[in-house]
């Protein structure tokens, strides 16, 4: 299967704002940011979407949210921050490698529309 556009980032084939990465995955600055502050944190593993995650994914996953807590806190807009998968075409995915959109600095609606 062909690399992933973020599996492209991490291996240092397209350019990226790298802000987080640790052994298991990595933060990048969303090229068209919705809002202030928008992170997309990716796992390394290129899973494609989050229904597909197995069993063998619970502690990528459970380290997942961590890092969002981690990297909210450093960045002090663990107060109010908007966590969103797309999973799926017509959920709004358009890459299909797992990533969580980290988003803050203006305030967000519910529900989301
Ligand atoms: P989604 O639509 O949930 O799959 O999110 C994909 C996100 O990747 C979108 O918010 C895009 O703006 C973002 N994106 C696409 N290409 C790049 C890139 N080269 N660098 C950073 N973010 C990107």
């Amino acid at each position: 299967m062909a690399d992933s556009l973020f599996t492209k980032i991490i291996n240092k084939q397209i350019p990226a704002e790298v802000v987080y990465e640790d052994d298991l995955c990595f933060a990048i600055k969303d090229i068209n940011p919705q809002a202030p502050v928008h992170l997309l944190l990716i796992p390394k593993k290129p899973l494609d979407r989050l229904s597909n995650a197995a069993a063998d994914d619970q502690a990528l996953l459970g380290h997942l949210m961590l890092v969002v807590g981690k990297l909210t806190r450093q960045l002090k807009i663990d107060g109010a921050f908007r966590l969103a998968i797309n999973n799926g075409a017509e959920a709004g995915q358009s890459v299909f490698h797992l990533h969580l959109h980290i988003l803050a600095g203006r305030p967000f609606h519910w529900p989301p529309g």
